[in-house]
């Protein structure tokens, strides 16, 4: 089992500064292939505590995600196996201020 981000994120980063295993990543600002923030299946421990500080709500546990975020599973764990992957990056930098 894993948690994935949807579409629906909008780059607010709260999910990584919660996440005990460090396992949430940011695609780089302005990256087209890459918008959103993406969690690695094969690290995240499933503990849920992304869920509830995402204001979009755009995380589910994989056996909840809704059909047409169904892709997005597939696109979470690609991001660490084809896509940037994990990376140095800075929080704030990479987030975008919520209204
Ligand atoms: S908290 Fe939600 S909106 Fe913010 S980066 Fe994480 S998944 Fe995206
Ligand atoms: S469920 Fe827990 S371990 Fe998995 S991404 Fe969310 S905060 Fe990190």
């Amino acid at each position: 089992m894993t948690y994935v981000i949807t579409e629906l994120c909008t780059r607010a980063g709260d999910c990584v500064e919660v996440c005990p295993v460090d396992c949430i990543v940011p695609g780089p600002k302005g990256d087209a292939q890459w918008p959103y923030f993406y969690i690695d299946p094969d690290t995240c421990i499933d503990c849920g505590a992304c869920v509830s500080v995402c204001p979009p709500e755009a995380i589910f546990p994989d056996d909840e995600l809704p059909a047409e975020y169904e892709k997005d599973l597939e696109i979470n764990a690609r991001f660490f196996t084809e896509g940037p992957g994990y990376w140095d990056f800075d929080l704030e930098a990479e987030r975008e201020p919520q209204s």
